[in-house]
């Protein structure tokens, strides 16, 4: 019962996913070959609270956890990616994994990766509820 919208919807979804996996293998393999450029760590640092949780340790320190830390959130933000992508086509994507109810279309536009509507992402950031 899939309306031509939400065909439009999943391909322009797809679309985004894809670019965003290929985006974020290329930062994996900047990481590894210790290669990344300033543009890319900030994009990834946006991803989690990297800057915050190491602002005050020392630069080297810094820079070899920020890059570990950027590693981990890139990898779990892939996941995310490839998850969604297996919903994709299945009727699945686009729907909260804990309440059932659709994620809004802006919250996907912005973010097509995310599993949980606005209400449960803060459940889970606070432990409430189960993450992955
Ligand atoms: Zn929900």
């Amino acid at each position: 019962m899939a309306s031509d919208w939400s065909v439009m919807k999943e391909s322009k979804a797809r679309r985004l996913l894809e670019a965003e996996r290929q985006r974020l293998q290329e930062v994996m393999d900047g990481l590894q070959l210790g290669q990344l450029n300033e543009t890319e760590q900030e994009s990834i640092a946006e991803l989690s609270s990297v800057d915050q949780h190491l602002a005050d340790l020392g630069t080297e320190t810094f820079e070899r956890e920020k890059a570990e830390s950027i590693l981990i959130a890139t990898e779990a933000h892939l996941a995310d990616v490839e998850r969604a992508l297996g919903k994709l086509g299945d009727g699945r994507f686009g729907i909260c994994e804990t309440c059932g109810k659709p994620i809004p279309d802006e919250r996907l536009e912005a973010r097509p990766a995310s599993r949980f509507c606005v209400e449960d992402q803060e459940k889970v950031e606070q432990g409430v509820i189960g993450g992955p």
